[in-house]
């Protein structure tokens, strides 16, 4: 059994489907906090909390577990700035409680969801997983944190593990069954949808005095479901016992800027969508582009989505599934 934190949130809910298609029999922990029960499309699933270490001893205790895909976590870098109490407790402690389980129950295999948001400002672009870790904001020094943690872990206790740091994750399954929802939400390509459905008058460019070609800051956009395949490769390898690195950066290996993506949105959808400029939100690095190059050695990984427009033509068909029914 493959144990799936946060399995009910939008990279979790995804990287369940690709696991069950693999065959894997999955139970999902979720507190259903940010994710939605609709989304979780395992069998098993247990409503607990990481911060309540009796939830997970129960979960342990029950079933016997051969991995954990550790996704729970806050993941709004503004919300980070304005909230870190908040980051440092469900994403830190929260962690640290997952550890303690998994060092009691000999449970030996986690991949980690890390982020981009470890390297801060970039000194080169594309960023290579040995670049220095300088994160910008509370939600990217959690991640950071929490991976040191796991290493010293793994050194002590034999616990074998893999952090996968996604760049931008965007879009949706597909097959229309689950996809990005977020309340509220805050991530770009949902927000200009729904500038496109009217749902908001118009959106706001956080920034347009970077120093990127246009001004506004990029970022490098990566499928849900290409993540979702490189979490799968990942634990396929970790369980049969290959030699990895310690992280893999799961990007495209190109920049979008902010207008980029407004001008895609507005193709993809027909309409107009109004945007205005607005100052740059705290915590935001310029540019942050992968060098997926590791990745795709050692995981055999290659994105099926290496385009901006069919990303964003799945997160619109989610979204226009979603507004029908609401
Ligand atoms: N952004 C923006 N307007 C919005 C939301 C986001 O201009 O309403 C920008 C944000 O400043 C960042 C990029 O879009 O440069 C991606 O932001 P998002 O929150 O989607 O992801 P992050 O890069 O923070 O993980």
């Amino acid at each position: 059994m493959i144990l799936v934190t946060g399995g009910a949130g939008y990279i979790g809910s995804h990287t369940v489907k690709e696991l069950l298609r693999a065959g894997y029999e999955v139970m999902v922990f979720d507190n259903l906090s940010t994710g939605h029960r609709e989304l979780v499309l395992a069998r098993e699933f247990v409503q607990g909390d990481l911060l309540n270490p009796q939830d997970l001893a129960r979960v342990f205790s029950r079933y016997q577990i051969e991995a954990v895909l550790h996704f729970a976590a806050a993941t709004s870098v503004p919300e980070s700035v304005e909230n870190p109490e908040k980051y440092y407790r469900t994403n830190v402690l929260g962690t640290l409680n997952l550890l303690s389980a998994m060092v009691k129950a000999g449970v030996k295999h986690l991949v980690f969801s890390s982020s981009a948001a470890v390297y801060g400002d970039p000194q080169k672009i594309p960023i290579p997983e040995d670049h220095p870790k300088n994160p910008k904001n509370p939600y990217g020094r959690t991640k950071w944190m929490m991976e040191q943690v796991i290493s010293d872990y793994a050194q002590a206790y034999g616990l074998r593990f893999v952090c996968l740091r996604y760049f931008n994750a965007a879009g949706s399954d597909p097959e229309g069954e689950i996809g990005e929802w977020h309340e509220p939400e805050t991530h770009l390509i949902p927000i200009v949808l729904e500038v496109a459905l009217g749902k908001r008058p118009y959106l706001e460019i956080f920034g347009t005095d970077y120093e990127t070609p246009d001004g506004a800051p990029v970022r490098d956009y990566i499928h849900v479901c290409d993540l979702a395949r490189a979490h799968v490769l990942a634990l396929e390898r970790l369980l049969s016992g290959e030699e990895l690195a310690s992280a893999y950066n799961l990007g495209i290996g190109r920049g979008y800027s902010v207008r980029e993506v407004l001008e895609v949105c507005r193709r993809v959808t027909g309409r107009e969508i109004p945007a205005r400029e607005a100052p740059r939100r705290p915590g935001d690095p310029a540019i942050l582009v992968a060098d997926p190059t590791r990745a795709q050695k050692d995981l055999g990984w290659r994105p099926k989505y290496t385009a901006l427009e069919p990303i964003v033509e799945t997160a619109w068909s989610w979204m226009l599934k979603m507004s029908q029914k609401s």
